[in-house]
């Protein structure tokens, strides 16, 4: 897959507000928040989005989701949270690097837009 902005925040690039790393994920802030805590979650390996997972990633996508939930109790989000994947065009996939979304401090709608 061709780099991305996030790949370039991993190698130290261009500077982000990281709030967790280890030897297969790094998590920071979102640029543009859309809710009081906005952190996205992002492995080091640049998979470029959630349908490029293959079977040998399932062990790095539970990382991932436990990552999240690491971040999101750091976070303070003890009245819950949102975690989303968005894939693709329809998904409103900006960035092709895969990453979750970590979102709260605040009620969440439901359906999403
Ligand atoms: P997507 O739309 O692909 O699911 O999410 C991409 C996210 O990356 C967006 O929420 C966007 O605000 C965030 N983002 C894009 N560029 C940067 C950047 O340079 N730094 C940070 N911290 N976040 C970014």
């Amino acid at each position: 897959m061709s780099d991305t902005v996030f790949g370039k925040i991993i190698r130290r690039e261009i500077p982000a507000q990281i709030v967790y790393e280890d030897d297969r994920a790094l998590a920071f802030k979102d640029i543009a928040p859309q809710a009081p805590v906005h952190i996205l979650v992002v492995p080091k390996e640049p998979i470029s989005g959630i349908s490029q997972a293959k079977p040998e990633h399932e062990a790095l996508l539970g990382h991932l989701l436990l990552t999240a939930q690491r971040v999101a109790a750091e976070a303070g989000l003890s009245k819950g949270y949102r975690l989303v994947i968005n894939e693709g065009e329809d998904g409103g996939q900006t960035v092709f690097h895969l990453h979750i979304h970590v979102l709260g401090g605040r009620g969440m709608g439901w359906p999403p837009g």
